[in-house]
């Protein structure tokens, strides 16, 4: 990706890349700090919008990181921070390189992982 994109076009690909992953529109956001979209239909998406901030207990992102060799994804806190203002609607500004950030993100996030 790198000739200039229309937002409609960034917004699609997005839209695409969500759906592979089954990720709804419902942000958890953890008192660890991780913010990340929940899959659609799943128990961590309920438990988000009956609790608002979860604990780091429940985390994904910390579960993933002690069950998996070393930080392999460089972009986490890129991600997390921006899920975390697009849930606050905050600013969020959607480029190629986000969309790749989230895209790897989300494979090492639900690699393996069932709800
Ligand atoms: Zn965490």
């Amino acid at each position: 990706m790198n000739r200039a994109y229309s937002l409609e076009e960034l917004l699609y690909h997005e839209s695409v890349m969500h759906d592979r992953y089954r990720l709804g529109s419902v942000v958890a956001k953890h008192s660890c700090g991780h913010s990340y979209r929940t899959k659609r239909g799943s128990r961590k998406e309920s438990f988000a919008l009956e609790q608002g901030v979860l604990s780091p207990q429940t985390c994904s992102v910390c579960f993933k990181l002690r069950t998996t060799n070393g930080p392999t994804v460089v972009d986490l806190q890129t991600v997390c921070q921006a899920e975390e203002n697009n849930n606050e609607n905050q600013s969020y500004k959607i480029t190629p390189d986000l969309i790749k950030a989230k895209s790897s993100f989300y494979s090492w996030l639900y690699q393996h992982l069932y709800n």
